[in-house]
């Protein structure tokens, strides 16, 4: 039974070898720190965790390298002058760039928390990495594969294509389409070919991040920070990339080229990328207003959703899609992942409370659970199935309510088989899929206060039915007081946190 990965690369999936044994190096590109992170992006760093938490419990030394970008993310291409999105946002607001930059690290750090990720090994910035940057570039240009104009450096992808069959095979777009893709460019005359990219940018007197360079007073293109950090700290050739699937092109493919052209190799051997989060059907987008934030759906507090939706019960409506497959996010989808969540943590909770004084190891409930719980976890070998694995455990939920129910008898089961389902749950359930109990969650006690809400609308529901209306303006406005909203609709009365 050995570990099996979707690669990007080869578009198949790969019996996982890893370069040095018992060690893995996986390079994940992190978030653009210039607004809040949505939930979209949420998806993509749990997924992410899931898998470096997978590779520990099978026994690897992971370095997990999840960057923070902080400079040269543009808003559209170089060479149309577009700007740089922190840039942009510190000029609008009138502030330090990297207060901006500290600001929503902050955010997304408090936010990683909540859904109880791991910190990775290691989370370079961009402008930490000025120098090496200018490095690489002053390596692409010496070994061909670069060239200054107008103080901007540019890749050239024509001379890659031209030497090596490699740009475009991730993305799978075909060479002569990325030879004839032309737009209509401000700079484009700068460009020897319209698919070269920069890897150097001149900076214009709007930009606030600038460096001084052989080239001109300027900043690093974006792609480039990825392919410096990732070499930095896991070599020139690791084990595992990556990302959300919409950086397959220009990113992760314009990476490979600068690799090749600064190494001459092309970086990671397992490309894995995950999948886009949808909201009601359509994706999920800032400028249209098709948009939640975490922040959201922990109170409640956006007109998508009808209630508050715990961090947890987040990570598990994630855990019931693979990380390979679009998942779409609306308020029935929500409330069933809360329903199962909730079902498979009482499971658990009730597992803790059986125990026999009969020691065997060999009864059929004890095979039974050996076996579903082996079979939970080929299910994560298989590419990190974890829909499939959630699956295997939800088919002991019978067997352990009726060891509860007397159904079937605790002492002809044995303490081993009980001993092996309260790993095998604690295994899944909290190391590897990363759940917790929500009353751990420091900020939660959200089944609580659902209990208490329900609790004060059924009075105010009564109240209002017997025409008591000071009661029921009193509960209102003391809620409103204490930042609780009601919002009544067709189906009943709800409840959302203000933010
Ligand atoms: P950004 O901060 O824009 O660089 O994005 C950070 C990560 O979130 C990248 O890996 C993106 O691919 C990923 N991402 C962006 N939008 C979504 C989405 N709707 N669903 C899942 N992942 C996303
Ligand atoms: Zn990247």
């Amino acid at each position: 039974m050995s570990l099996k990965i979707q690669n990007s690369i080869s578009g198949t999936k790969e019996v996982f070898q890893p370069i040095h044994e018992g060690r893995i190096g996986m390079y994940v590109c992190g978030p653009t720190v210039y607004s809040d992170v949505h939930i979209g992006n949420c998806r993509t760093f749990v997924s992410f965790d899931i898998i470096y938490r997978y590779l520990m419990y099978l026994g690897y030394k992971v370095r997990y390298v999840r960057n923070i970008t902080d400079v040269g993310h543009l808003e559209g291409d170089a060479d149309s002058n577009a700007e740089d999105k922190i840039s942009k946002k510190a000029r609008l607001e009138q502030i330090e760039p990297m207060e901006i930059v500290q600001r929503y690290s902050n955010g997304f750090h408090d936010i990683m928390r909540r859904f109880n990720t791991l910190e990775p090994s290691i989370e370079p910035r961009a402008t930490g990495h000025i120098l090496e940057q200018i490095e690489m570039v002053e390596e692409i240009i010496k070994r061909g594969y670069g060239y200054e104009a107008n103080g901007s450096v540019y890749f050239d992808t024509n001379k890659l294509i031209q030497e090596a069959d490699i740009y475009g095979k991730l993305s799978g777009r075909k060479v002569e389409d990325l030879l004839v893709e032309t737009r209509d460019l401000k700079n484009q005359g700068e460009k020897r070919h319209p698919s070269d990219f920069a890897i150097w940018i001149k900076a214009d007197e709007r930009h606030l991040l600038r460096w001084n360079a052989p080239w001109s007073d300027g900043f690093p293109g974006w792609h480039l920070e990825c392919s410096v950090m990732s070499t930095k700290y896991l070599g020139e050739r690791f084990d595992i990339h990556g990302g959300g699937n919409d950086l397959k092109f220009p990113h992760h493919e314009n990476e490979i080229a600068q690799n090749y052209g600064a190494c001459g190799n092309t970086p990671a051997n397992y490309w894995i990328h995950s999948n886009m989060l949808l909201l009601n059907g359509k994706k999920m987008s800032k400028s249209d207003g098709n948009n939640i934030t975490p922040t959201e759906l922990f109170t409640g507090d956006s007109d998508h959703i009808s209630k508050a939706y715990s961090p947890m019960v987040l990570r598990f409506f994630f855990l019931q899609a693979h990380y390979g497959s679009t998942l779409d996010l609306n308020d029935t989808s929500l409330q069933a992942a809360e329903k199962g969540y909730q079902r498979l943590m009482e499971a658990y909770k009730t597992l803790l409370e059986l125990s026999s004084a009969n020691p065997k190891s060999d009864s059929p409930v004890a095979i039974e659970i050996e076996q579903t719980i082996q079979a939970a976890v080929e299910e994560m070998n298989d590419d990190f199935n974890t829909p499939k694995a959630l699956a295997r455990l939800f088919e002991l939920i019978p067997t352990i309510n009726k060891l509860s129910d007397g159904q079937l008898n605790v002492d002809d089961a044995g303490q081993y088989a009980l001993d092996l389902a309260k790993k095998g749950f604690e295994d899944l359930l909290f190391v590897v899929f990363g759940l917790k109990k929500e009353t751990e969650d420091h900020n939660g006690h959200m089944d609580q206060l659902d209990g208490l809400m329900k609790l004060v609308i059924d009075m105010r529901q009564q109240a209002r039915e017997n025409k008591d209306w000071p009661t029921s303006d009193k509960i209102r406005d003391t809620l409103n007081e204490i930042k609780i909203d009601l919002k009544d609709g067709k189906d009943g009365t709800s409840w959302a946190l203000k933010a």
